[in-house]
């Protein structure tokens, strides 16, 4: 059991949260769009917030749980969608919203605290000398630059930049370890694997120095097709453009954008497919002319848009990655999703055989990404949830033609990623979290090390409360 009083007198001036509702509220993640996360992780709440303000405020607060055996798991702005944010064993949440400082901005990067919304970081380097960051999730209003290296993989920007895995997307993280006294560490190089998508399960990233690129006034522009691979074959070719500059491609198979895109349907057809795209502006007229060829049809484009339709609708990036699902979930709460990779060169010929077995159930979404040096569709396609043993067939059905699947309906690291432990990480964690306490749950290699990653059963955390 969590001894509140004794962390409160080891912390004083810090803030520290205990009203259950708030506690449980901010003990919550996106985990809700996994009907089976839905199942196991709907109750899980912790026993505190913790909300540090400076560096020396978190270093505290992990050495008063170090001494007091109490587990943390860290928060940016919880919208992770594979409850990795939730903390199995209870506890506290270290919640980092407050450590948001922009510290420094240079040409080429830009240093800030882990706890800084990703729109924000933008304001400042625009503002600064016209940069903006690389690469965000299309959480980009809202969610922390520390939230995104440790529990995101890419989005906007990645069809130039790949992913954050790549070397030269993260510069330089510093890391506190949960110790007695905390060492600060400053990771960079190599060792970023260590830290960068660990779920927080073995440091806590206080600071980060990411690249910049040179900023633009990104047109929005949606693109409709007749038919679906038309769409995700325009998508593909505007993603080998090298000269022709986008931030984002997404092709999404109808009757998704006109079901689920409630602000821009009148621009759409119920039976039309889209591309969602963000172009450079010097970028249109090669870009109209390239639609042209294509025989495209240009059905919305932000710099042509009038004033009232300027202020109500969303970006186009909020209509793209995981914010395709939220639409969707928003209009049919039974819907969900998956997370595929359709491996390059065979990519096209992969999203057409899923569209013969699968059909509407399973409409297409892709997002066209640089990855290792080719321009690869990666998928986040909605699935018409009926059953969790559904669920699974299908995604059997995808790795049995060549479809890799990061199972979003699992909120370890190994059964979410490459089914697979990480020695990197976990060995990080033996040097770094030597009591455990960092988000347990999280890291099978820790918590389980005989467990069969290819048994096909689910991983329980044994220290996940029933309900
Ligand atoms: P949180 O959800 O608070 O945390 C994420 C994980 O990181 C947790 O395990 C947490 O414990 C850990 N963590 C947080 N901060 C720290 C820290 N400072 N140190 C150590 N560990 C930490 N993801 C993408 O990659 N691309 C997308 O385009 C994308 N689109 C999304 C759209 C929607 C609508 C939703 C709901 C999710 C989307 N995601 C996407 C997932 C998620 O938004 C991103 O990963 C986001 O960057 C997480 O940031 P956050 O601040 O909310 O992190």
């Amino acid at each position: 059991m969590t001894d509140i009083a004794a962390l409160e007198s080891a912390l004083p001036g810090i803030k520290i949260e205990t009203n259950p509702q708030i506690v449980k509220q901010k003990s919550r993640d996106f985990f809700w769009y996994s009907p089976v996360l839905k199942r196991q992780l709907d109750h899980v709440t912790a026993d505190a917030i913790v909300t540090p303000t400076t560096e020396s405020e978190v270093a505290a607060t992990l050495a008063a749980c170090f001494d007091l055996d109490i587990p943390v798991t860290t928060r940016g702005s919880g919208t992770g969608n594979y409850g990795q944010a939730m903390p199995l064993s209870r506890g506290v949440v270290l919640n980092l919203a407050e450590l948001n400082a922009v510290k420094a901005i240079r040409i080429g990067s830009v240093v800030a605290e882990a706890g800084a919304i990703m729109a924000d970081i933008d304001v400042a380097t625009r503002a600064h000398s016209n940069q903006e960051l690389r690469l965000h999730p299309s959480t980009y209003r809202t969610a922390t630059i520390g939230g995104f290296i440790a529990g995101g993989s890419g989005g906007c920007g990645s069809i130039n930049w790949g992913g954050l895995r790549d070397p030269g997307n993260v510069i330089r993280t510093r890391v506190l370890t949960m110790e007695a006294n905390p060492r600060v560490l400053d990771v960079t190089g190599d060792e970023l694997a260590r830290v960068c998508h660990a779920y927080g399960t073995n440091g806590i990233i206080t600071e980060v120095e990411m690249p910049l690129s040179a900023a633009y006034d990104w047109i929005d522009v949606l693109v409709g097709f007749d038919d679906v691979i038309d769409a995700a074959r325009f998508a593909q070719n505007l993603g080998l453009q090298d000269g022709l500059l986008t931030k984002e491609i997404a092709a999404i198979g109808a009757p998704v954008p006109y079901d689920y895109f409630l602000r821009h349907q009148k621009f759409l057809r119920r039976d039309m497919s889209v591309v969602v795209t963000m172009v450079a502006p010097q970028a249109m007229s090669a870009f109209e002319a390239f639609t042209r060829r294509a025989r495209a049809e240009i059905v919305y484009r932000s710099d042509k848009a009038s004033d009232e339709d300027l202020k109500n609708l969303p970006p186009a990036y909020e209509l793209a990655w995981n914010h395709t699902t939220l639409r969707g979930l928003r209009v049919d709460p039974t819907v969900t999703y998956l997370q595929t990779l359709y491996p390059h060169p065979h990519s096209l010929e992969r999203i057409e055989a899923m569209v013969k077995l699968f059909g509407d159930e399973v409409p297409v979404h892709t997002e066209v990404t640089r990855f290792d040096g080719n321009i690869v569709s990666f998928g986040l396609p909605i699935v018409r949830f009926t059953s969790e043993e559904r669920l699974n067939e299908i995604i059997r059905l995808h790795e049995e033609n060549g479809v890799p699947v990061f199972n979003p309906h699992r909120y370890t690291l190994e059964e979410g990623g490459m089914k697979q432990s990480n020695p990197v990480q976990l060995a990080f964690k033996r040097e770094a979290d030597p009591k455990g306490l960092l988000n347990p749950g999280k890291m099978i290699a820790w918590e389980d090390p005989n467990f069969d990653l290819t048994s096909d059963k689910m991983y329980l955390f044994p220290g996940l409360e029933p309900a």
